[in-house]
Formats: C-alpha cells, sequence, structure tokens
C-alpha cells in the first residue's frame, strides 16, 4: 500500500466545482489522479476547463509550463466506476444526497481493495451515516475541503463514530504533503468552521432586520472597526446568499431547530427573490457598474477635548482601554474594580457588556458613552459607539471629538445592546466553547480552523481568554435578558471558565 505516498493513486469522483479543486490538488501534489463524474464527459469537460484555467496562468507569466502540462497530464478522466478498482484513496464530491453517497460507497467497497480508503467532501451531512454503508466503516473519514480547494489550505478531517485512528492520521500526512492544515473533528452538524461562524453572519444580520443601521454601515463595524477580514454581508454576497442560507438552516435543523442558530428573514427574503450576491449582481450590495455604497461616518466634531481623562478598573480592562486611548495622557485610579471603564469629563467610557448605554447611565448616574470591540484598536481605523439618551449632545462630541483626534473614524450605532463586534464575538466563543466541551475539536484546531479557514483575525477562544470569560459571560447574560430569548444562552463550559476567572481575582 502506497499511502500516504505520493505514488498513491488517487480517484476523485463528481467533477463539479469541487472535485476538479480536489482533483488538482492530489496531482499537483504529483499523485496520479482519475476523475469520475456520473455525467457523460463532465469529467472531460471539467478537466478541459482546468486546462483552460491553468494555461491562461502560463500565459500571464505565473506559472510554468512544464509544470502546468504535467499536472494536468496526471489528471485522467474515466467513464465507468469500474476503473477505479486499483485506486488507494477515493475522495467523493458528489450532489449533497446522503443515499446516493450511500450507493456510491457501497458499490466502491465491492470494487476496491479492502486497504482502500475512503473519503468524503461534504459539508452537512453525517460521516457515520455514509459510513453506516460499509462493511468496513473505519476506513471512512470526512475530508472537508472548502471552497475553492486549490487555494484554501484548511481541510477538516472528520471522524465518524467507526472512522480507525489509522485512516485519520493516513489523510493527515496525505493533507499536509498537499499542502493544507488540517484539523479533526468529531461528526457532528456543521463540523468546526460551519457551525462555529453562525453566530458571525447570525448578528449582524439581525441588526440590518432591526434598523440598527444599513449594510454599508454594519459591515465597516464588523469589518472597519472589529478587524475581520470583510463584513459579514460583504461575505455573503461573495459566498452566494443561496449557499449561506443553506447552511444555516441545515444546521438549525440539524440541531433540532435550537433557537441560537435561527435563519434570518432577511436573508431568506433575498434568496425567494433571486438576490443570491454577486454571482447574481445583486445581493445586499449591487454589482457591475453601480457605486458602491460607503459607511455612515460621524461628521468632524469641532468640540472641545475631555478636559480630564481618568481611567478606573480592572487591569485586563484597562490595557483595552490603554489601547484605545493611546497618545493620550491618561491618569490611571482606582486599579481593583471589576470592571474597567474611562472617565472623560463627567463621561462615563468603556467597552459595551451586553446593556444599552442608557441603562448603564441609569446604573450610574452619570453620562454614558460605550464603544464596540475590536480585534485591534491601534490598527483599527473606525470606532464605534453608542450613546445613552440621557446624555446631552456635548457629552457625545467630546467623546467623538477624542477618538477622531486619535485618527478614528467614528461610527455612532444607535443605543444597540452589546453593539455589534462585542456581541458577535461573545457568541463565537459560546459556540467554540460548546464544540470544545462536546469533544468535538480541541481548542487549538477550533480557534485554527476559524483563522484559517475563514480569516477570522483572532480565534475565538484565545480572542476570549484574553478579553476575559466574565466579559464574555456578562454580555451574554445581558443580551438574554434584553432580549428574552434562548439564543444568547451562555454554554456550561463558559459559566466555568468564567467562575475560574472570578475566583483567580
Ligand atoms: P457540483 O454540483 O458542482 O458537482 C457535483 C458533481 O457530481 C456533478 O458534476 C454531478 O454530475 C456529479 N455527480 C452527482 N452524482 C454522482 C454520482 N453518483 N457519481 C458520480 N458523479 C456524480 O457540487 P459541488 O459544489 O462540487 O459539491 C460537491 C460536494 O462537495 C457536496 O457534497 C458539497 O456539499 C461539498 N462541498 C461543496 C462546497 C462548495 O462550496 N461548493 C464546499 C465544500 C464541500
Amino acid at each position: 500500500m502506497n499511502l500516504p505516498n505520493v505514488n498513491a493513486r488517487v480517484a476523485v469522483i463528481g467533477a463539479g466545482t469541487m472535485g476538479i479543486g480536489i482533483a488538482q490538488v492530489a496531482a499537483s501534489a504529483g499523485h496520479q489522479v482519475q476523475l469520475f463524474d456520473i455525467a457523460a464527459s463532465a469529467a472531460q469537460q471539467a478537466l478541459n476547463a482546468l486546462g483552460q484555467r491553468l494555461r491562461q496562468r502560463v500565459t500571464a507569466g505565473k506559472a510554468d509550463a512544464a509544470n502546468t502540462e504535467a499536472l494536468l497530464a496526471r489528471i485522467q478522466p474515466v467513464d465507468a466506476l469500474s476503473q477505479l478498482a486499483d485506486s488507494e484513496l477515493v475522495i467523493e464530491a458528489v450532489a449533497e444526497k446522503l443515499p446516493i453517497k450511500q450507493s456510491l460507497f457501497r458499490d466502491l467497497e465491492a470494487l476496491c481493495s479492502p486497504a482502500t480508503l475512503f473519503a468524503s467532501n461534504t459539508s452537512s451531512l453525517s460521516i457515520t451515516a455514509i459510513a453506516g454503508a460499509l462493511q468496513h466503516p473505519q476506513r471512512l473519514a470526512g475530508l472537508h475541503f472548502f471552497n475553492p480547494a486549490p487555494l484554501m489550505k484548511l481541510v477538516e478531517i472528520v471522524s465518524g463514530l467507526d472512522t480507525s485512528a489509522e485512516t485519520v492520521a493516513t489523510m493527515q500526512t496525505l493533507t499536509q504533503q498537499w499542502g493544507k492544515q488540517s484539523v479533526l473533528c468529531r461528526s457532528t452538524p456543521g463540523f468546526i468552521v460551519n457551525r462555529v461562524a453562525r453566530p458571525f453572519y447570525a448578528e449582524t444580520l439581525r441588526a440590518l432586520e432591526e434598523h440598527v443601521a444599513d449594510a454599508a454601515t454594519l459591515d465597516s463595524v464588523m469589518r472597519d472597526a472589529g478587524g475581520f477580514a470583510m463584513g459579514p454581508l460583504q461575505l455573503t454576497d461573495m459566498i452566494g446568499q443561496d449557499i449561506n442560507y443553506a447552511v444555516t438552516e441545515s444546521v438549525f435543523q440539524a440541531f433540532f431547530q435550537d433557537p441560537r442558530f435561527t435563519p434570518s428573514l432577511v436573508q431568506q427574503e433575498l434568496v425567494a427573490a433571486g438576490r443570491l450576491g454577486r454571482k447574481s449582481g445583486h445581493g445586499f450590495y449591487r454589482y457591475g457598474d453601480h457605486p458602491q455604497p460607503t459607511a455612515n461616518y460621524l461628521p468632524a466634531s469641532t468640540a472641545a477635548l475631555p478636559r480630564s481623562i481618568s481611567l478606573h478598573g480592572d487591569p485586563a480592562g484597562m490595557t483595552l482601554l490603554d489601547d484605545l486611548l493611546t497618545g493620550n495622557a491618561v491618569t490611571i485610579k482606582q486599579p481593583g474594580q471589576t470592571s474597567a471603564f474611562a472617565r472623560l469629563d463627567e463621561v462615563t467610557f468603556m467597552l459595551t457588556n451586553g446593556k444599552t448605554a442608557s441603562q448603564v447611565a441609569d446604573e450610574t448616574g452619570t453620562p454614558v458613552v460605550l464603544f464596540d470591540l475590536s480585534a485591534n484598536y491601534s490598527q483599527a481605523s473606525t470606532v464605534a459607539i453608542s450613546c445613552a439618551a440621557q446624555n446631552d449632545a456635548r457629552h457625545n462630541a467630546t467623546v467623538v471629538r477624542l477618538l477622531q483626534s486619535l485618527g478614528k473614524k467614528v461610527i455612532q450605532l444607535p443605543d444597540y445592546p452589546g453593539l455589534l463586534v462585542m456581541r458577535t464575538l461573545a457568541m463565537l466563543a459560546n459556540e467554540a466553547l460548546d464544540v470544545v466541551n462536546k469533544g468535538v475539536a480541541s481548542a487549538a484546531d477550533t480557534d485554527h480552523a476559524m483563522c484559517c479557514g475563514v480569516n477570522y483575525p483572532r480565534g475565538p477562544l484565545e480572542w476570549g481568554t484574553a478579553l476575559g470569560w466574565q466579559q464574555i459571560l456578562t454580555t451574554l447574560e445581558n443580551l438574554q435578558h434584553y432580549y428574552g430569548e434562548p439564543r444568547y444562552r451562555p454554554m456550561p463550559l463558559l459559566r466555568h471558565y468564567a467562575s475560574l476567572s472570578s475566583g483567580a481575582q
């Protein structure tokens, strides 16, 4: 048996978007790859299209001609399943239907050697269920590539109940040789990425539904203030509203309609109207010749800078405030309190904790301006704030002036609890903790999957640890109280971590 050696013969079944991409990955690592599709000549057509794309890169001076031709020569389209009998690894990327995948693997098991390994690229079906069709289910695992497979580094290696440790180890070595970064997870709905990422979209979709701001402003809060590479609405336009909605719907159903995964009506409406995003020319944004809308930034404030700035509270929170207020003379007073805030003259200025600014103003008896979370306050071009209804306009203007003097653009959201980035991170970290708690994946693999697979600026668990689990817990508890919905319920591991961190203080 040659696996995981490059001499191993690989077969890819299904020559659609994913199949041809996976064939390219295996062939560029040096494997001979047979490509089969049930639709007559689909495999040949997919190879022709790949050849055209790769040769254009050669013409543009971006790829070597000899390497490209050698790679293409290693992919052989075949027109019958029986020609795959000698394969040592078979990866299927056929239609996302359980009976189709089961019947395919049943046929393959009858055809191939008992040592052949099987992999499914399914994004939503149970690996245990697919392997249930086999006499020897231990040799099947999920190899979940992301689209486009040749470019996306992450592969989730998914174990069903019966997948053997040897099968997983071979797939790990193989994907590493293919230049991929793999993470291990158990077969549960959405695996790691498609599950943990749900709140990234859901919280911004909710804010849009609640008329907090327009699409461009919400995207700017997440991207330019929060530090995510793209805004969620912009990203769903790129992925395709239909695809993103279908993943949410499937995870929601798979978790017995758990409210934390409830799909969005506004997204459902876009799908119903055929506004699928970039591919249809119109989603949340219009494409083609249409100018892109810009976020609503506050105009330059002419107010005076605050006369006095002081920081109060716990050291972790102060670092955050310090980061945000870099460049200003700040005097740190009264360390040791449980939450951190700055006093800008008489205004309390603090990171949102899931309460509205008006609630906090009621509690403190001071004017209150809340700011949103950022992965990196010094690099962020933008800061999002919300102001208590009780404030005078001059209170808000002073804070805006200070932030603008630090070179930041300022977005003022309505008095929205948890603003946008903080509530999103709280939900991402909460979900990531549930993944770890249920033994779906390790903490390191969960964070790595989110950074490598969807380009998050920080892993949700590392970010939550840095921020303090108590802050995440408080934010979710306040949101749960505000909405009266189980959507924001804190997971058991979050309560545990928060109790450990508060006990350590
Ligand atoms: P696709 O529709 O582009 O291609 C599927 C191909 O499989 C088609 O060419 C079809 O003719 C062929 N096919 C269907 N039944 C077959 C059978 N019984 N035997 C051989 N060929 C058969 O689909 P896709 O987007 O490439 O998705 C394929 C798989 O990859 C699905 O399981 C999907 O969930 C998963 N996936 C897709 C993406 C994505 O972004 N498109 C990402 C990750 C995983």
